[in-house]
């Protein structure tokens, strides 16, 4: 069963019980105490998952007054895990934060706020009373991608299906090797993937909240049987 490293965040039971039910076994980090080289050596897979703002700085802007700061040190210690894993070609599978924090960490930039720096968007915040697995809107995917090819059985209309959204930030230009694989209606990046791996996926949606009923079990299968060694 491939170890999993699992990013810690505040909210971790969901991706811990995706990754179960998907055939891996969840390692959640301590930052304080798991090095960046040995996670790389002992795990199969990387998890990036939810969280706070990458600190703007890190793509070469001031923050904007929306700005939320993940926990102390994550950014730093993040960005050395996508860049050891990359180095050890390991398989990553990044959530929320973590497209964004994926993005940043190959030289991509972010859109920091999307309600004041995109009018017209749709709503990707959606909170307050709704579920976490509420549906928020729909997503267009790039035929051929790995994410369409993982999704294909369950996409209506040939390429598209609907997801959850929990974002205020959202890619701006992505990073070194990675492609857009899907997109919102309103032409929010919400996926994102590196075609010369064989496994580098990352989406802004929240996969991780329907481990019970299943809708996206099929990214974490395939995140799961390529982390296999
Ligand atoms: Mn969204």
């Amino acid at each position: 069963m491939p170890l999993i490293a699992i990013a810690k965040c505040s909210k971790l039971h969901d991706y811990e019980e995706s990754v179960r039910r998907a055939g891996g076994e969840p390692w959640v980090l301590d930052l304080a105490a798991d090095r960046p080289a040995d996670v790389v050596a002992r795990a199969g897979g990387l998890l990036l998952t939810s969280g706070g703002d990458v600190h703007p700085s890190l793509y070469g802007e001031a923050p904007h007054p929306t700005f939320s700061a993940a926990e102390p040190g994550r950014d730093a210690y993040e960005i050395e895990l996508v860049r050891r894993a990359l180095e050890a070609h390991l398989p990553i599978f990044a959530i929320c934060r973590g497209i964004q924090l994926l993005n940043v960490a190959r030289g991509g930039t972010l859109v920091q706020d999307i309600p004041s720096q995109l009018p017209g968007a749709l709503k990707h915040k959606r909170e307050g009373s709704d579920q976490p697995f509420t549906l928020a809107h729909e997503v267009w995917l790039e035929s051929g991608s790995l994410l369409e090819t993982l999704m294909r059985d369950s996409l209506s209309e040939g390429e598209s299906c609907q997801v959850n959204s929990r974002h205020h930030q959202a890619i701006d230009a992505t990073g070194e090797g990675l492609v857009t694989v899907a997109t919102a209606p309103d032409g929010v990046i919400e996926a994102v993937e590196d075609p010369s791996r064989r496994f580098c996926l990352a989406v802004q949606w929240h996969p991780e909240n329907f481990y019970r009923t299943g809708e996206f079990r099929a990214l974490f299968e395939g995140f799961v049987k390529a982390a296999t060694r």
